[in-house]
């Protein structure tokens, strides 16, 4: 079912038309209340009357991680607090979050697009909804859970974590539909399987699965074991959150949500922008959003644009699978996560060496982080109960500031390769294929 036809069908011309005059009401918007966007808008001698349609659009200038950083908390906020009524964060690599803030109309948009994304899957107010993505700053929990309910279905918020309990409750709840990352999906196919209660006693049937990257075969596999019909979902808290993008029952690409906020792919290297179909770097756009409007968000996510029709019926611009980052981004168990987070860890503290190297690797459908760091001299003993404690102290730093919880292997110093050119910093062992 389509969920707003006259918004996910709309005519190109019609689409370019609304999407030009809200472009034009949005830089109007930054240009005075957000004076870091003034600032760039002299810099790069653009005033807003200079944006008359959507193809200006290349005329405006980027915005980045590190200058929402730079602005933390509030100060890329268009609106007074008064007027947000939620905050929700995502992990950053200096220990600082990205902090977006929602108004009232803000979350009304976020539902609209998670109801648009559900109704796209199939899913319609007879389905009982099992959310099993985190609740709290993260938005995939509450962004779903808002998007159920809008639709006028029935939300389970079970939130992460308890496989066992979120079993027996999709089971005696009779929930239809299962919101969570794609691994976790495959790790549950497996738990539900070895669960005891049969498979016809579940009425399971559409999987809602994003945040991080997943693959054709992953999609197969989980169909097979969990024996549902499984989606994509895309987003990204600065953008919104879960609901950015869908697909539809033709499985071939996601459909943006570009009546709010608009596509480009640009290349990573010149952020010259690239025609449709060629792969490079997902920018946005936020054409309506009212607490934090962004213009140009380069989301370091890699994928190609598809404007073609789709036998879906809806006009919305495709975008492919996320096929890699521009930087150098791990998504482990859904959590984001930089390597310089990691070092900042070591070399805050005296007892190691700067040399570390990461290696991920998925086990039992579970991503798994170790992370080997070299001791110093010094501080490096035979006696294993010091170097029990060694590890427990940085493993405890790391928890914390990950907010995910690593194996730490200890090594003598002088054992991890050390390389000429760029470290080699990070072996990712998950073949996503
Ligand atoms: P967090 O709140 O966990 O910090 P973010 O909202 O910042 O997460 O994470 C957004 C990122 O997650 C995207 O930029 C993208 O890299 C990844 N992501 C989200 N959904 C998908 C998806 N369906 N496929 C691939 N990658 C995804
Ligand atoms: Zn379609």
């Amino acid at each position: 079912m389509i969920w707003n036809q006259p918004k996910e069908c709309m005519s190109a011309e019609d689409k370019r038309r609304m999407q030009g005059e809200r472009l034009r009401k949005l830089v109007e918007r930054v240009y005075h209340s957000v004076p870091f966007y003034r600032r760039k808008m002299q810099e790069m001698d653009v005033m807003p009357r200079d944006i008359r349609s959507i193809d200006d659009i290349v005329r405006l200038p980027f915005t980045t991680k590190q200058d929402m950083r730079d602005n933390y908390p509030y100060d890329l906020f268009a609106v007074p607090m008064s007027e947000i009524v939620r905050l929700h964060a995502s992990s950053g690599t200096t220990g600082k979050p990205t902090v977006v803030g929602y108004t009232r109309y803000d979350l009304s948009v976020w539902s609209e697009m998670t109801a648009r994304c559900l109704s796209a899957f199939g899913a319609d107010r007879n389905d009982i909804v099992s959310v099993g993505y985190g609740y709290g700053l993260f938005t995939g929990g509450l962004g779903l859970h808002y998007g159920v309910e809008h639709l006028g279905g029935t939300v389970i918020p079970m939130s992460s974590g308890n496989t066992a309990k979120h079993i027996q409750l999709m089971h005696d709840f009779g929930a239809t539909a299962l919101a969570c990352t794609p691994s976790y999906a495959l790790y549950l196919a497996d738990a539900l399987r070895d669960c005891g209660m049969p498979r016809d006693e579940f009425r399971l049937k559409i999987g809602i699965f994003g945040a991080e990257p997943w693959t054709e075969n992953m999609r197969r596999e989980i169909e097979a074991k969990l024996g549902i019909d499984a989606y994509n979902i895309y987003g990204l808290s600065e953008v919104m959150g879960p609901g950015v993008s869908y697909e539809c029952e033709c499985k071939n690409g996601s459909h943006i949500g570009d009546d709010h906020f608009y596509p480009e792919i640009v290349s990573p290297d010149t952020l010259e922008p690239l025609p449709y179909g060629e792969q490079g770097e997902l920018v946005f756009t936020t054409l309506t959003k009212e607490g934090i409007p962004l213009l140009r968000y380069r989301t370091k996510d890699l994928c190609s644009l598809d404007d073609t029709p789709c036998e879906c019926g809806r006009t919305a611009v495709r975008m492919s699978r996320i096929v890699g980052r521009s930087d150098d981004m791990l998504i482990i168990r859904g959590v984001n996560l930089f390597p310089s987070q990691i070092e900042s860890v070591i070399l805050e503290m005296e007892e190691f060496e700067p040399h570390y190297l990461l290696v991920v690797d998925r086990v039992n459908n579970l991503d798994t982080l170790e992370v080997q760091v070299e001791v110093r001299d010094g501080f490096y003993s035979d006696e294993i109960n010091r170097m029990m404690e060694l590890r427990k102290k940085i493993a405890a730093r790391l928890q914390s500031v990950l907010g995910l919880a690593a194996d730490i292997r200890l090594v003598e110093p002088g054992t991890i390769a050390r390389s000429e050119g760029k470290a080699k910093r990070v072996i990712d062992k998950r073949t996503l294929n």
